[in-house]
Formats: C-alpha cells, sequence, structure tokens
C-alpha cells in the first residue's frame, strides 16, 4: 500500500500516516502558525475552496501506481525544486514540501518470488552475474525492478536465515543491484521517514 507521510508540525510530534487507497486526493495547508495538513480524497471537499495546495493524481501501472503531483502555487516544491510545468510525477521516497510542512511518499513495495520469462535480450542476475533462463525462480526488486536468482529454502524469508544464502536475492540484506530495497519477503512496512536524512 502506498502511504504519504506528514511531517512533523513542531518539536515533540510524530509523522502522521496516510495510506493511500485511492487514485486522486486534495493536499490542503491551512494558515499557521503551525501550517495544519489534510490529506483527503478528490471531492471531499468543496470545490475551489482557496486552501487546496496541490493534488495528488495515482495512475496504475504493472509495477504499481504511479503518482503525480499537480500544484500552480510557488510555494509547492519536491525534493528542494519547484514545479515550473505545474506537475510532476514522483518517485518512492520523494519530499513534497507544502509552505512550512514537509510530506515524504512511500511507494515501497514487498518482494515475492516469481518465474522467470526471458525476453529478447539476455538479462543476468545483478548478485552473481549468471545469466536467468525461463522458468527460473527468481525475486524482482519492487524498487527499481532487478530479477534475481532465488532458490526457495524452508524458513528462509531473509538475509541471514539459515541456507539464505542458497538464493541469490536473500544473499545480502539489501537489493544487489538498488542496494536501497530490503530482501525480506511478504514483510511490507519497512521504510518509515525516520530514515529521511535531516
Ligand atoms: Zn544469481
Ligand atoms: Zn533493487
Amino acid at each position: 500500500m502506498d502511504r504519504l507521510w506528514i511531517g512533523p508540525a513542531g518539536p515533540g510530534e510524530v509523522w502522521q500516516e496516510n495510506e493511500l487507497s485511492g487514485d486522486a486526493y486534495e493536499l490542503r495547508t491551512a494558515a499557521g502558525p503551525p501550517a495544519a495538513v489534510t490529506v483527503a480524497p478528490l471531492g471531499s471537499h468543496p470545490a475551489r475552496c482557496a486552501c487546496a495546495s496541490a493534488y495528488l493524481s495515482g495512475a496504475s501501472s504493472p509495477s504499481g501506481t504511479v503518482w503525480c503531483l499537480i500544484a500552480a502555487a510557488a510555494a509547492v516544491r519536491v525534493n528542494g525544486e519547484a514545479l515550473p510545468a505545474g506537475a510532476r510525477l514522483l518517485d518512492d521516497r520523494d519530499e513534497i514540501l507544502l509552505g512550512a510542512r514537509r510530506l515524504v511518499l512511500s511507494t515501497e513495495r514487498v518482494a515475492r518470488m516469481e518465474r522467470y520469462v526471458a525476453g529478447d535480450r539476455a538479462i543476468a542476475c545483478p548478485r552473481c552475474g549468471g545469466q536467468l533462463e525461463t522458468g527460473d525462480p527468481i525475486v524482482r526488486c519492487p524498487r527499481c525492478r532487478m530479477a534475481h536468482h532465488h532458490e526457495m529454502v524452508p524458513g528462509a524469508v531473509r538475509a541471514g536465515d539459515p541456507d539464505a544464502g542458497e538464493s541469490c536475492w536473500l544473499h545480502d540484506v539489501t537489493c544487489a543491484a538498488c542496494k536501497e530495497q530490503s530482501t525480506d519477503l511478504g514483510r511490507d512496512r519497512r521504510w518509515t521517514p525516520d530514515e529521511v536524512a535531516p
């Protein structure tokens, strides 16, 4: 489940979690201090309300929802940059600045086993360098999409479990290609904004 985290309004406050189960949201700020932020499904708020600051719109893709931020206000930034075209596609862990408040999108996906289907080009496993063949059990990194060999070993669902080293995917705690995705299998919510660099 994709999530939009709202940063703390001040000292002693914590990140608030919003699950993005719909496909369009309004992100609103109210005048502060402290500036309040709300995330609401599109249409649940009076149209053209002056406090609407940005819109988040999702489109389905084979690897999950692709989110686009639409904002006319100059005070809206993504990773510190203004939106000259008024819109920007968001990546996992992008930071949105809405006035004085930080929000972070999380599109972390859970890694699962599948069977490899070869395409036109030979693809090598980023862990061992060996070629992947149709029918091989693999785990495709949900973050960077690179496929890794995966030998199923009973009881091995994360790096460090007995015999986990037999699987290229479970050979280390992170993906061999992007080094960011956790290799834990079937576990959601590994990432929270506390890991955002200050
Ligand atoms: Zn391999
Ligand atoms: Zn990866």
